[in-house]
């Protein structure tokens, strides 16, 4: 056992409302500035949609993330052996501006220095690359609150999954059904940005797992842009170099969450620490697909267990990262209650970053413009769910439609459980009925529900004060000897002044 600390997030979907403060925040702090203008390293997309870049999630057109090949090792999909120089000088799998798209803003002065005349003067929107005049086409939100359907919507590669007749059925009610899903960098356990890059400049902090870009070591050759099959590495045509999501760090030392997580109107997003296994990291990301939620999870350690804390502090983690471990709102969400799950785990990268699927109002739908109600009782059938399972499974279990169906249990229970306590409507037996059948007691219930609606910015947020003065990236092992085993992180006890 190789314990490492990391940094981990979940975001909770069922409360995100879809408002972007987080994307403001972020731009405002990190992003706004030349060559950076049309880079959202915090975007919030509407699903079912195509994203930002479009069709981010199609790896068959952008090569992201592993594979496994014939031998089951893991291999890039971005770069082989055999193209890996020609891939360096000319990537066709990369996103262009037109699956970005082209940042613009007005030009203001035309609305006070117009000529006096009959009409209200009006702003004209420029590039911001060339400084012409433009016409806006496109945007990174597009699609946004399904604008556009379901022209839009219809491209979402997760539909693929669905049958005809779901899909028919999906955009039958979609006019009043549709989820958000907030998206930054993963800082993946096993990321494919870091093994790509052949310079080395992208690495893991050893303290704590964020995945950053060396600016003087990058030569700007974009192959993290490939890679990352999340595609949340973007390339600053003015410097050159290559740049991504940092997890606000310098916010997260001076003991602040991150901005987007501060700003979150929802009060969706929760950070803690998890403690990994290092050495099971290339192991777990070859399941089968069906198998990788379970293999990933079977990477986390328990942060009580004693064989565990022995294991962390042998290698340098301090008491308080183990401490922060145990009171963690990520374990909870995670492995606990079992409730958050990877985006995407068929990519292969670990994300750290987890998401508590929405349990959606079910089996509503607009009938001779009337909302109707199929439900026989309060709460209806999964299998009624506006967004199909199967939906879901697409983009958080990797098909897997039982985990999603098991997760959405145990959220419906919790709903159960309040609606008797507050309503007093639905029977005791009842309630004891599908908390027994979502494997949660009442206690369990109440704490998922504390934590979900109520907890104040120091449960959601539980960081350890991050100590970089007296912390190293140590792994001895460089990016290009670890490919395919990026678990990088402290490994000896750290000594000030290294
Ligand atoms: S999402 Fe993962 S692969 Fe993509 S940039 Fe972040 S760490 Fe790298
Ligand atoms: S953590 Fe910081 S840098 Fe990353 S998306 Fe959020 S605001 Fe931007």
């Amino acid at each position: 056992m190789n314990v490492r600390a990391h940094v981990s997030m979940v975001f909770h979907l069922d409360k995100c409302i879809g408002c972007h403060t987080c994307s403001v925040a972020c731009k405002n702090i990190w992003t706004d500035r030349p060559g950076a203008e049309y880079m959202w390293w915090n975007n919030v997309e509407t699903k079912p949609g195509t994203g930002y870049p479009t069709r981010w999630e199609d790896q068959l057109n952008y090569k992201g993330g592993w594979e496994l090949n014939d031998q089951r090792e893991l291999q890039l999909k971005s770069q082989k052996k055999a193209n890996y120089f020609q891939k360096i000088f000319y990537n066709p799998n990369q996103p262009g501006l037109d699956e970005y798209y082209e940042p613009w803003t007005y030009r203001y002065g035309d609305l006070t220095n117009a000529p006096e005349g009959d009409d209200q003067p009006t702003a004209r929107p420029i590039s911001q690359i060339t400084g012409e005049d433009m016409d806006i086409e496109a945007g990174p939100n597009w699609d946004d609150d399904l604008g556009g359907s379901p022209v839009y919507a219809a491209n979402d590669p997760n539909l693929d999954a669905l049958t005809e007749d779901e899909r028919r059925v999906l955009f039958d009610v979609e006019q009043i059904t549709m989820m958000y899903l907030p998206r930054i960098c993963n800082h993946c356990a096993n990321p494919s940005c870091v093994a790509a890059c052949p310079s080395g400049a992208l690495y893991k902090r050893g303290e704590d797992g964020i995945v950053l870009v060396n600016q003087d070591t990058c030569r700007g050759w974009r192959a993290c842009v490939a890679a990352c099959p999340y595609k949340k590495v973007y390339y600053n045509w003015k410097t050159g170099k290559a740049e991504k999501c940092i997890l606000c760090y310098p916010r997260i030392e001076t003991g602040q969450p991150p901005a987007c997580f501060h700003s979150c109107v929802g009060r969706i997003r929760y950070m803690g620490v998890l403690l990994y296994d290092a050495d099971r990291v290339e192991e777990a990301m070859k399941a089968p697909e069906d198998a990788l939620v379970e293999s990933h999870r079977s990477v986390l350690l328990d942060p009580f267990d004693p064989a565990v804390i022995a294991g962390a502090e042998a290698n340098g983690i301090s008491a308080q990262f183990i401490e922060s471990a145990q009171r963690s709102p990520v374990w909870n969400y995670v492995m606990k209650w079992k409730l958050a799950l990877p985006l995407h785990p068929e990519f292969r990268t670990l994300p750290m970053l987890y998401y508590v699927p929405p349990l959606l109002p079910v089996s509503g739908r607009a009938g001779d413009g009337i909302y109707q109600q199929n439900a026989t009782e309060f709460f209806s059938n999964l299998d009624s769910a506006r967004l199909p399972i199967r939906y879901l499974a697409s983009l958080f279990s990797a098909g897997n439609e039982k985990i999603v169906h098991d997760v959405m249990k145990r959220q419906m229970a919790v709903r159960y459980f309040k609606r008797a306590q507050d309503v007093d409507d639905v029977d005791a037996s009842k309630v004891h009925a599908v908390l027994r059948e979502a494997g949660l007691s009442e206690a369990e219930a109440e704490e998922i529900y504390q934590m979900t609606t109520l907890a104040p910015m120091n449960e959601r947020y539980v960081m350890p004060p991050i100590q970089r003065e007296v912390n190293i990236a140590g792994s001895g092992c460089s990016p290009e000897m670890c490919k395919g085993s990026c678990g990088l992180g402290a490994i000896s006890t750290p000594e000030r002044g290294l």
